[in-house]
């Protein structure tokens, strides 16, 4: 790897992709980054518009990724329509805005089941299909929230806290197989993903984003380019890092 190489336009040409969460968001740009970068994609969501992004050589599958049986179906299908599995990005994740002393343990567990457990079988039944081919990279989407607290967002934080460590462990372990494991401290960007817990989901992140030294929120394509590179062999070396994409939220002091 000593060569410079100057240009690589399609750094994940010919690999296959499993996308949690690829309905909306940040899921949806990183799905149709992948494609459009030459990757075959398999797109799963447990909403149904996840439909729309069907095209050649990109198939949704319409599941909840916390039901038994999820990961081990959407793994299967990519290596069904495909024939392997070489990059998995679990994106897939939901929030609850309640104070602890409010949050009753299904509030708790429904968080866990979605942002930690899914991804822990999503990455188990991945690391499985990639192990034989002895190469794989697992993008794991978490958050600012992995390391800072927010009141009302306990369950949530505790939840890419632990994604946070899955990525770290699960790296230490697939490497020797080949597979890279890493993780993106997202901050703001510009999604749907507050929609069930503020009036104006979308508005309210663009404004929060105002607070980073960057001045502004994200848009899903400027995570969904940090999960392409990533994913590909120009990070050859990244292993076990959770790299912050935050516009500077976690290292300003003021
Ligand atoms: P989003 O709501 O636009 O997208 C999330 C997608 O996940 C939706 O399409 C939703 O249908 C899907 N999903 C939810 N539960 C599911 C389930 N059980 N099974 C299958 N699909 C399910 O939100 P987003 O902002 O694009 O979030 C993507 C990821 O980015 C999440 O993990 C989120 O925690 C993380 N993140 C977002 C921000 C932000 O500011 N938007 C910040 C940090 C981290």
């Amino acid at each position: 790897m000593t060569d410079i190489t100057p240009n690589i336009p399609h750094e994940v040409e010919g690999k296959v992709a499993l996308v949690t969460g690829a309905a909306s968001g940040i899921g949806k740009a990183i799905a149709l980054l992948l494609h459009a970068r030459g990757a075959m994609v398999v797109a799963e969501d447990l909403n149904p518009g996840v439909e729309d992004l069907a095209r050649p050589g990109l198939v949704p599958l319409i599941a909840d990724i916390s039901e038994d049986g999820a990961a081990e179906q959407a793994v299967s299908l990519a290596v069904e329509r495909f024939g392997r599995l070489d990059i998995l990005v679990n994106n897939a994740g939901i929030i609850i805005n309640k104070l602890v002393v409010d949050m009753t343990r299904e509030d708790w567990e429904r968080i866990q089941a979605v942002n930690a457990t899914a991804a822990f079988l999503h990455c188990r039944e991945a690391v499985k299909a990639m192990m034989p081919n002895k190469s794989g990279t697992i993008v794991n989407i978490a958050s600012y929230a992995s390391y800072f607290a927010f009141p009302t967002i306990a369950a949530y934080t505790a939840s890419k806290g632990a994604l946070a460590q899955l990525t770290r462990t699960l790296a230490l372990e697939a490497i020797e197989h080949g597979i890279r494991v890493n993780a993106i401290g997202v901050g703001d960007v510009v999604t749907n993903i507050l929609d069930d817990v503020v009036e104006d989901g979308p508005g309210f992140l663009a404004k929060h984003g105002e607070a980073a030294p960057i001045g502004r929120a994200a848009q899903p394509q400027e995570i969904a380019e940090i999960v392409a590179f990533l994913a590909s062999d120009r990070a050859s070396f990244m292993v076990g890092s959770v790299v912050m994409a935050d516009g500077g939220m976690t290292v300003t002091a003021g």
